[in-house]
């Protein structure tokens, strides 16, 4: 599959990689041979391999809901105490998704910072907010003020810690994201697989029917970012490359014609099954 994608970039996300340690061990210096950025997305209930820590493309993000109550509740086994024991030696990056109950405390991601960024195996901090799908009604979800002040917040944060790794411009596209799926350029350079590494998720590592208008991937407010970005203050990068996107489509519509069978089941994702709560809060 990577042989044929040739992606440069592979997530591979859970569940928990970790439960398949030994598979791991294999399976990333194949990857990292090829050439590729390999993330691996856990809640770091377990150790991770020796030498993990020195391998070059190879990038472990340990996801965390916030401060220890809220997150030892949530994520249990996988607890602060065992986190922080599971990391000594590694060089990680922390992600946690802000939640509507994050925001109704003010000062939680300042506090949330000086826990977690002068530890010396924190190499980055990275926030996301959390994405709803359309419809939901749930705790989690941020009111449009919430969101507003996550925002302040986060580009206040990053002056005072520098392993905040979000930049100015990544920060405030929160406030614009893409309008669907279509209008987004993390959706349309991406490819999410499930675990049968046939069947593909979509529109995006969300599944099922995201609410692109509170969206909060960290990922796709980088990318957007960028698009939004303007050639010689006049043209944006985003349209040029939505315009190409498109003439790209049509080649491959126009081969696949002319294909006997689709080597891909494409199916769309059915939110009970599969837009799983580590999906709304990937990075
Ligand atoms: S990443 Fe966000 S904006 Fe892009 S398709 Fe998914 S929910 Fe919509």
């Amino acid at each position: 599959m990577v042989d044929r994608l040739k992606p440069m970039h592979l997530s591979i996300v859970g569940g928990d990689p970790l439960v398949r340690f030994r598979e791991l061990e294999l399976l990333i210096p194949l990857l990292l041979g090829r050439g590729i950025h390999v993330q691996i997305v856990t809640s770091a209930f377990r150790t991770m391999g020796a030498s993990w820590a020195s391998l070059e493309r190879l990038h472990i993000v340990v996801s965390i809901d916030g401060l220890q109550p809220e997150h030892d509740i949530r994520r249990a086994p996988a607890t602060y105490q065992r986190i922080l024991r599971n990391i000594v030696g590694q060089k990680v990056t922390v992600h946690c998704t802000i939640t509507g109950q994050m925001m109704k405390r003010p000062g939680y991601l300042a506090e949330f910072l000086e826990f977690w960024a002068p530890r010396p195996e924190i190499k980055k901090v990275w926030f996301s907010l959390f994405t709803p799908q359309i419809g939901d009604q749930l705790p989690e979800m941020l009111t449009p003020q919430e969101r507003t002040q996550a925002i302040a917040d986060m580009l206040q944060l990053r002056r005072k810690y520098p392993k905040l790794d979000m930049p100015e411009v990544v920060i405030q596209q929160f406030a614009s994201p893409p309008h669907s799926p279509e209008d987004c350029i993390f959706a349309l350079t991406t490819q999410t697989l499930s675990a049968d590494l046939e069947t593909k998720i979509t529109p995006c590592q969300f599944g099922g029917k995201p609410d692109c208008a509170s969206c909060g991937c960290m990922a796709s407010m980088g990318l957007a970012s960028i698009g939004a970005h303007k050639l010689g203050g006049i043209l944006a990068v985003g349209t040029i490359f939505k315009s190409s996107h498109k003439i790209g489509q049509k080649r491959a519509q126009s081969r696949l014609r002319h294909q006997v069978k689709n080597p891909l089941l494409i199916l769309p994702v059915d939110k009970e099954r599969c837009n799983t709560e580590e999906q709304r809060r990937s990075p």
